[in-house]
């Protein structure tokens, strides 16, 4: 019977547990943790150990002794004194776990005690052991030709993670959980990564004046200085704080992101159906928050500024999608100045021109000591125009995403092509500019 006697052999040589014992035989039996495969072998072998004894036979008390010994087994040891044989036990701990998986219940109540200042559905478990732990087992199995065993790790992630589990009332997920511990069982470490929160709706910017994204004093790079007067930041609002304070409170964050389909420039409003974002709040302590509740936070504290709708709870594969977005149609409203009196006729040859129109645009002049330098093709869908006095117009324009708008209508000194400017052969510029529309399928 190969089980026994391998067992009987891995016990001669090493000091093992149950789990260590019972993990070389982990593929064998079904609904067993390797413990209990352990401690089933381990009384097996007192049953054997008793049998030899009775007949006489001395091999009985090695093997009773051995498991009691290097076994760590109370049955085997309280056998031997019931039939009058005395044994020493000596202070050794397993071989391979250095006993490890007997104080895996102190160590689970600690990873409990960590856990337990997060909110949170999932988690999962991994496990730091150390090569050297791996090479020995290694080492033991190539020697005793183990060929059912499975690994330390996997023994010790599934007992924490079971352990975890029924203390918590959580589940173990293996992709995205809300929270991944890793453990070193052997120097009791244990850290925490928290995954992030998504956040998704739309956002409409009513104001002028406030860029998308927090923007970081160039001077001080945030630390504050006269320049920024103390704040860090060169506008005192942005849409991400604007969105983001309530919802970073709600959370307890640590931090936060905002991931949208393209940017508006600062002077620019975006209404109509507004632009879609994802917030990525960092290391949030809560997660069930109530998202009606907080739209309507948002949209009291910022009143006048910015409006949100439609949150939900998302994930960071829409944020992927979002960001793809970028290139999405649009639909804007501009105000354009002519220089000189514009003509109905140009005005209509102008909106006949603008009609399925590719636009070449090499990179804005005043972008381009942050931007490379290239040669963008975006094509024009349609372009309807309305006269508001005899040099300004009101323009709306549905066009790919990444056409510089500003550009477009003033040619940008030759450097966007065709242009407003060119087609009616009055220089242009856009005075006012808003996003009506930002056309993502997948998000409306
Ligand atoms: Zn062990
Ligand atoms: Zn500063």
């Amino acid at each position: 019977m190969e089980v026994v006697e391998k067992a009987t052999a891995l016990l001669e040589q090493y000091p093992l547990c149950d789990y260590c014992l019972g993990r070389q035989f982990s593929m064998l039996g079904h609904g067993l943790t390797n413990g209990d495969r352990g401690k089933a072998i381990k009384r097996l072998l007192v049953l054997e150990g008793s049998r030899l004894l009775l007949e006489k036979d001395e091999a009985g008390e090695t093997l009773l002794r051995r498991v009691a010994v290097n076994g760590f087994s109370e049955v085997s040891f309280s056998t031997l004194q019931a039939l009058g044989v005395e044994v020493e036990l000596e202070e050794t701990s397993c071989y391979l776990c250095g006993s490890a998986f007997t104080g895996l219940d102190g160590l689970c109540e600690k990873v409990v005690e960590r856990l337990s200042s997060y909110e949170f559905n999932s988690f999962l478990v991994g496990v730091r052991a150390g090569v050297r732990v791996e090479d020995r087992e290694d080492e033991l199995r190539a020697r005793f030709k183990v060929i059912w065993g499975e690994s330390i790790r996997s023994d010790f992630s599934r007992e924490i993670g079971k352990r975890v589990m029924n203390a918590m009332g959580k589940v173990v997920v293996f992709k995205r959980p809300d929270i991944l511990v890793t453990i070193n069982p052997f120097t009791e470490n244990i850290s925490l990564k928290v995954n992030s929160l998504f956040v998704y709706g739309r956002y409409r910017k009513l104001v002028r004046g406030i860029p998308q994204a927090k923007w970081v004093c160039s001077q001080c790079g945030g630390l504050g200085c006269e320049k920024c007067q103390n704040t860090g930041k060169l506008y005192p609002d942005s849409v991400e704080e604007l969105i983001s304070q309530p919802l970073l409170q709600a959370t307890a964050g640590s931090d936060v992101k905002i991931h949208a389909a393209g940017r508006e420039d600062i002077d620019a409003r975006v209404l109509g159906s507004g632009r879609p974002f994802i917030i990525e709040i960092v290391n949030p302590v809560k997660r069930s928050v109530n998202l009606r509740f907080l739209e309507k936070e948002i949209n009291s504290t910022s009143e006048g500024k910015i409006e949100v709708e439609h949150l939900e709870f998302s994930s960071k594969d829409l944020v992927r999608k979002l960001k793809a977005g970028e290139g999405a149609e649009k639909v804007y409203r501009a105000k354009v100045e002519f220089e000189e009196n514009v003509s109905d006729e140009a005005l209509s040859l102008l909106e006949e021109t603008m009609k399925q129109i590719v636009i070449y645009q090499k990179t804005p002049t005043r972008v381009m000591h942050r931007r490379a330098h290239k040669l963008r093709k975006r094509r024009i869908l349609k372009l309807k125009v309305k006269r508001l006095n005899p040099i300004l117009i009101e323009m709306l324009l549905r066009c790919e995403g990444g056409l510089y708008i500003k550009e477009f209508i003033s040619g940008d000194g030759g450097r966007t092509s065709l242009s407003v400017s060119e087609a009616t052969m009055i220089p242009a510029r856009c005075v006012e500019l808003d996003v009506m529309n930002v056309c993502l399928e997948e998000f409306n």
